[in-house]
């Protein structure tokens, strides 16, 4: 068999085109586009309006099961099928996450995703690409800047330094900066406390970014955040502090969404990526609002499982945009299913045990509560849910089969896809599947409403998404969802922060677990960025390097090539 060539061997022989061309073909204006380079654009926000009298595109998540540390190819699968529409005479955008540097830097693989479905330059998107990760980290760290010098200064807000939740970040995965001391020195050095620094995609200027509607809603969210609280306990907030303008200033270009191409140059527009665990876990709305008016289908991944980024999606950041999903894409694999039967050991970053490459459909039957649990919970949203099955070329013809059965027999459509090596041609059957799901009536519903409080809005997604009994608070998890409500936080909606490696808070619960209570520790505001989060396991939201990090193998080759990045 042919081995297939890498994913950077194939980004290099990819003729691109021109990003006018690019632009152009999704109808927006030569005057909107601001050029990076001869791949990448910026969109001014007035192509929205220009666009405002265009029909609406079918709007498609790219969603996944439970995620194994195999990587289940949302990405991929995402790109495949933009490509595949594209050949079946369907216009389409795709819209995705901004990858981190971090993870660039520390583990193998990247967000672009891979063989003959990638958003190219792929260099470009994993390393800074246009520089909004540097914008949303620059007016973080400036409102921490400032939440220092007003201490420095008298503390006339009389902020309670011990209060502080505003930390410092840095798009960079370093375990050594999780826990510091600010102010050391002698007294014209500051305030001396303790703080620490998360990873930028933790931070929610990013998530403010991401849900943002506008210039002047994302001054008005900037605004909004709550850094910690007076000795009082009245919220004290960036604009108290006088910062959110400036920091607005600094996210003046970031708010346009970045245009780029596939292997197949069609549109994709590149926006945010705010974190899966603490965070929404979804590129922006704005780049929404513009995709959905450039073409006849607007795709766009949500992170982790359909329990994680995809539930976030609907009742976070579609309540936030007004948009409704058309469909929603499930993408799973022969390899995810055998893992969820439990029968295997898999290993992040190791090679699959040998016998899981053998031909064997009862594995994957066995593996298939946690697909099913992943189409009902869709389906509880009132979307159509397309199960596809990213096709590895070590999977066999009856395991694919077992797959289509256990979908169907779900209700749910399903086409299985080989978009990795055949590109566009090989996500055919997913397309024209998506295109017939997209086509029924859809009875799209959030899990809950805003003026439920925030108990019953996190009882709805424990028992309604997740499948819990209930959901069990600590007293501090109390006291915090007191203290919102009587702030008037109360309408927001909430993020449940919890692992992605099962539906359930527990990483060692498989497939679609039952009799379990969801344990809330602890509850946090993120005022700005618009929800609250309960917090039920540890959360890293700075994460650390391994013994032997993909730095140590990067590098530039004699003709000035990076080598060594995937
Ligand atoms: P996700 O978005 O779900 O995290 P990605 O699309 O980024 O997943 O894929 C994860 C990794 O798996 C990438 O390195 C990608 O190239 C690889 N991969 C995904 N699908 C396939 C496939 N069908 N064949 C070979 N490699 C694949
Ligand atoms: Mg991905």
């Amino acid at each position: 068999k042919m081995t297939l060539p890498t994913d950077l061997e194939i980004a290099r022989a990819a003729a691109l085109l021109p990003i006018d061309q690019v632009a152009a073909a999704g109808g927006i204006d030569a005057s909107r586009v601001e050029h990076h380079g001869r791949h990448v654009a910026k969109i001014h926000l007035g192509a929205i309006d220009d666009l405002s009298a265009c029909p609406k595109a079918k709007y498609v998540v790219i969603t996944a099961l439970t995620p194994t540390p195999l990587g289940e190819g949302k990405t991929t699968t995402a790109v495949g099928l933009a490509q595949g529409l594209a050949r079946i005479g369907r216009r389409s955008m795709l819209a995705l996450r901004q990858p981190s540097l971090g993870p660039t830097f520390g583990v193998k693989g990247g967000a672009a995703g891979g063989g003959f479905s990638q958003v190219l330059p792929m260099e470009t998107l994993n390393l800074h690409l246009t520089g909004d990760f540097h914008a949303i980290t620059t007016a973080h760290d400036l409102l921490a800047a400032m939440i220092d010098n007003h201490l420095h200064h008298g503390n006339e807000l009389g902020i309670d330094p011990h209060s502080i939740s505003w930390r410092r970040v840095v798009d960079m995965n370093d375990r050594a900066l999780r826990n510091i001391v600010v102010g050391l020195g002698a007294k014209l050095d500051g305030i001396p406390r303790q703080s620490g620094f998360d990873i930028t995609a933790a931070s929610e200027v990013g998530v403010c970014l991401a849900l943002a509607t506008s210039l002047r809603d994302l001054r008005e969210r900037l605004g909004r955040i709550v850094i910690g609280y007076t000795r009082d306990r009245r919220p004290v907030t960036a604009e108290d502090l006088k910062a959110a303008g400036s920091m607005t200033v600094i996210m003046r270009e970031a708010i346009k969404p970045n245009l780029m191409q596939t292997t197949e140059n069609t549109p994709v527009l590149i926006h945010a990526g705010p974190f899966g665990n603490i965070a929404t876990g979804n590129s922006s709305v704005i780049a929404d609002q513009l995709g959905i008016r450039t073409s006849d289908y607007l795709l766009t991944e949500a992170g982790f499982g359909a329990d994680m980024g995809a539930e976030r999606f609907f009742n976070v950041k579609c309540r936030v945009s007004g948009l409704h999903p058309d469909a929603a894409v499930l993408v799973t694999t022969v390899r995810a299913l055998k893992t969820h039967s439990g029968r295997y050991k898999v290993v992040a970053g190791k090679p699959l045990p040998p016998e899981m490459l053998e031909d064997n459909p009862d594995d994957v039957r066995a593996g298939a509560d946690n697909l099913r649990k992943h189409i009902e919970i869709v389906r509880g949203f009132g979307v159509a849910p397309v199960v596809a099955i990213n096709v590895f070329p070590t999977d066999h013809e009856d395991e694919i089969s077992a797959i289509r059965e256990i979908a169907e027999q779900a209700g749910a459509r399903v086409a299985a896809s080989t978009h990795v090596v055949d590109g566009g041609e090989g996500a055919l059957e997913l397309a024209r599947v998506v295109e017939e799901a997209c086509g029924e009536q859809t009875d799209f519903r959030f899990s809950y409403e805003e003026q439920d409080s925030i108990e019953t809005k996190l009882h709805k997604v424990a028992t309604g998404v997740y499948g819990a009994d209930g959901v069990e608070f600590t007293v501090q998890a109390r006291k915090d969802v007191a203290l919102f409500e009587e702030l008037g936080y109360g309408n927001l909606p909430v993020v449940i922060a919890k692992t992605h490696l099962s539906i359930s808070h527990d990483p060692a619960l498989r497939g679609a677990p039952t009799g379990w209570t969801l344990p809330v520790r602890e509850v946090r505001l993120a005022a700005g960025a618009g929800y609250v989060y309960a917090i039920c396991g540890e959360m890293r939201t700075m994460p650390g390097l391994g013994k032997h990090p993909a730095a140590e193998r990067i590098d530039i080759d004699e003709n000035g090539e990076i080598v060594g990045l995937f």
